[in-house]
């Protein structure tokens, strides 16, 4: 339960204030002996919190959620959802607690979210709970993703509970402290929709707009503001991810924000060879959210998204049906905007880029890197070194080398800029054998993989000798990836 912590910061309430049906107050469960796997100091510093406190007996009872100050009112959020299609109209937060939310030093506005912090009323059959595993690879890859320029939710901390979790085995369980822009999901305003409750959606889409689109408050239509706002954040980031490289695995509604921030890493990977049909989750058996399905599937969330809100953008139906389809009919060029844009930069193409020129060539470069089952990471890394004359590291990805020569001899000639890819083009990635390597070990208790990898995906354009490994593609030894959700 809670008892009184001698805050030195005000944890507000406006989310549980504002929005009192979306907000069930909840307690975090007693973590029987907590211990501290990894702090975020520089997002601590960031938030205002003292890194030092927060390794102290009070603080970890502030990063598990059992000892908040005492103004504190922490929250369980209802939110619906599309699962692989299918609506469910009460998910919510089964086994998380949104303790309230902290203004940055920079002024922001941000929640502190917890996750594995035990059952709440929306756990349905699940524990509440969740492994150390899965939660330093949250903290691994949405770090990672920050450092990418990648919009974001945030890791704070892992803390083990000291509480065994069963899964295929037992496991040792753990609480992340997530911080984020908000936790808004397209999957609340769907809860909220739902609920037939005008009074409802309008104040959580008020609430979207202070928070996250302020201008939108000025427009002469404030929600169809909104609402293009959130296509242009998730067109911009679903291109991001592809860019990177990065598959989410599991892009239901309820995990994709209003923010614009990546949210939930559950079964999420890296490519490691390019193809567009690459799954890892073991679950997404029809492949749904394939690598290169993204694109689509987003844009298909926000076709949901419009859906929840169309009371909002007219009080005639046609006229709001026809408003939401022209304002997500923008998505497709917004995204190939942005892809384009970010492709032309990861081939070194700074001066204006003749598209007749460019775009050809990009379509034959993915079709070389799938056909080649080239490193999707190492490939824009070693083609920087070529602009220098040494083409043998990112000709040796290639299966058929001479095939990709006369592809090489045209890029050449648009002479790209080595140094403007090298500060894009990430060399050191979550790479999944080398995640899988950390978390076996801090699963264990050695968390000294974890705090190396966590260097080099930190600083992931920055290359330093002696973190080579680090940037070579998995063994071959390593086998199919398979990731696993829920844990
Ligand atoms: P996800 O798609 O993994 O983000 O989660 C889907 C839903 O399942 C959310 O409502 C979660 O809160 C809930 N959930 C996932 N794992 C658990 C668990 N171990 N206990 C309770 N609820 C869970
Ligand atoms: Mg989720």
């Amino acid at each position: 339960m809670s008892t009184a912590l001698q805050p030195t910061f005000v944890l507000g309430d406006r989310f549980a204030r504002e929005l009192p049906e979306l907000a069930l107050p909840w307690q975090a469960e007693a973590a029987p002996e907590p211990r501290l796997l990894v702090l975020n100091a520089p997002l601590a510093a960031e938030l205002g919190l003292d890194p030092a406190s927060l390794r102290s007996d009070d603080g970890l009872g502030f990063l598990t959620g059992t000892r908040v100050p005492t103004d504190a009112n922490p929250v369980a959020q209802a939110y619906a959802g599309h699962q692989f299609g299918g609506y469910s109209p009460r998910l919510g937060d089964g086994r998380a607690l949104l303790l309230g939310e902290v203004t940055g030093a920079d002024g922001r506005l941000r929640d502190i979210h917890l996750k594995g912090s035990g059952r709440t009323p929306f756990a349905r059959g699940g524990d509440g709970l969740a492994a150390v595993g899965p939660m330093l690879r949250e903290y691994i890859v949405s770090e990672a993703m920050h450092a990418l320029g990648i919009p974001t939710t945030r890791s704070l901390a892992v803390v083990a509970t000291g509480r065994p979790v069963r899964r295929e085995t037992m496991l040792p369980g753990a609480v992340l402290t997530r911080v984020a822009d908000s936790h808004l999901r397209v999957g609340s305003v769907e809860y909220a929709r739902a609920t037939g409750d005008s009074g409802l959606l309008r104040r959580l889409a008020d609430h979207a707009i202070a928070r996250h689109y302020p201008d939108a408050a000025a427009d002469v239509q404030p929600y169809l503001a909104l609402f293009q706002r959130v296509v242009a954040a998730q067109a911009a980031l679903v291109a991001q991810w592809m860019l990177v490289g990065f598959v989410h695995g599991v892009m239901n509604t309820d995990n994709m924000t209003i923010s614009g921030e990546t949210i939930d890493y559950g079964p999420c990977a890296f490519l490691d060879a390019f193809d567009p049909a690459t799954v890892y989750s073991s679950i997404d058996e029809g492949g749904r959210y394939a690598y290169g399905n993204q694109p689509m599937i987003a844009e298909w969330n926000l076709a949901r998204l419009a859906e929840a809100m169309l009371p909002l953008l007219s009080d005639d139906e046609e006229r709001a049906v026809s408003l939401a389809t022209d304002a997500l009919g923008t998505f497709r060029m917004r995204y190939t905007a942005a892809w384009s844009a970010g492709m032309n930069a990861k081939l070194g193409l700074c001066a204006p880029v003749d598209e007749q020129v460019a775009s050809p060539l990009i379509t034959e470069l993915l079709a070389l890197l799938r056909r080649n089952s080239v490193d999707h990471t190492s490939f824009f890394r070693h083609l920087g070194l070529s602009v220098r004359g040494v083409d043998e590291p990112v000709r040796s990805l290639f299966l058929d080398a001479p095939a990709f020569d006369g592809w090489l001899e045209r890029w050449r000639a648009l002479a790209p800029n080595a140094d403007a890819m090298d500060r894009v083009n990430p060399i050191y990635i979550p790479r999944n054998h080398l995640v899988e390597e950390a978390l076996t070990a801090g699963t264990h208790g050695d968390l000294g993989p974890l705090e190396r990898l966590l260097d080099a995906v930190t600083r992931p354009c920055d290359e330093r000798p002696g973190l080579e490994r680090y940037a070579l593609p998995a063994p071959g030894d390593f086998g199919a990836y398979r990731t696993f959700c829920g844990t």
